[in-house]
């Protein structure tokens, strides 16, 4: 029978790292829902769309073609046909996809596309994001939320980006979280049946045996 874990939290929880070797040791697929934003929010800085005008953000939320890969030693992104793995990742985009995943068109797209990719995961899938529990996969088998303190947060975030400045690391991830918890539609939140997992003291290793435990339970 197949399984369906939903992992939400702020960023620099952990949940990505979790998330894959999570899906790896249990056999099942893995779904990124925050490269997919990403994705889109690329496309539309590449194709000069103005983030900022959520009317011009919502009329082009259709046009990008975006396919996930599931393959949690292998997770991959294309957009329009091109691997946008590496592109997503820049600050640029970082900084801009807040504002593109507010759009409630956006968020309506990318939400049929993740439940598609749930509904044909043949074994199960681990899916990853802010807002899965509560909206994207309501009935999901088991529902974890991961958070870290502030501090710990930037540090990782800062470890990931090699040598970046803790201190803006900490004031841009905070300023992140804050419009993803505000926006309107299905913001950052835990779900009321979600397991809650602080990190703060955990090594990753910890963390994944935890949620691990969790689905064999
Ligand atoms: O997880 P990651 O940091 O890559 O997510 C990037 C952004 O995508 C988040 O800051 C948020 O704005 C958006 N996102 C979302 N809903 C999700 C996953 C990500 O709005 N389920």
């Amino acid at each position: 029978e197949s399984v369906i874990v939903a992992i939400d939290g702020p960023s620099g929880t952990g949940k990505s790292s979790t998330s894959k070797a999570v899906a790896a040791k249990l056999g099942l697929s893995y779904l990124d829902t925050g490269a997919q934003y990403r994705a889109i929010t690329w496309w539309m800085i590449t194709n000069g769309v103005d983030v900022d005008d959520a009317d011009v953000v919502a009329s082009a939320a259709g046009k990008p073609t975006i396919v996930s890969g599931t393959d949690p030693s292998h997770p991959t992104i294309t957009v329009d046909g091109v691997d946008a793995s590496g592109p997503i990742r820049t600050q640029e985009v970082t900084s801009k996809v807040s504002a593109v995943s507010a759009v409630p068109e956006v968020r309506t797209r990318i939400t049929e596309l993740q439940r598609s990719i749930a509904a044909s995961a043949e074994h199960g899938i681990v899916v990853e994001g802010r807002d899965i529990g509560t909206t994207v996969l309501p009935d999901a088998d088991l529902k974890i939320f991961l958070t870290a303190s502030p501090e710990a947060r930037a540090a990782r975030r800062s470890g990931e980006l090699k040598g970046a400045d803790v201190h803006a690391t900490r004031e841009a991830l905070i300023k992140r979280d804050a419009a993803d918890s505000s926006r309107k539609t299905s913001p950052l939140a835990k779900a009321d049946d979600a397991v809650e997992v602080d990190t703060t003291q955990l090594t990753l290793q910890q963390v994944i045996e935890c949620v691990v435990t969790l689905v064999e339970e």
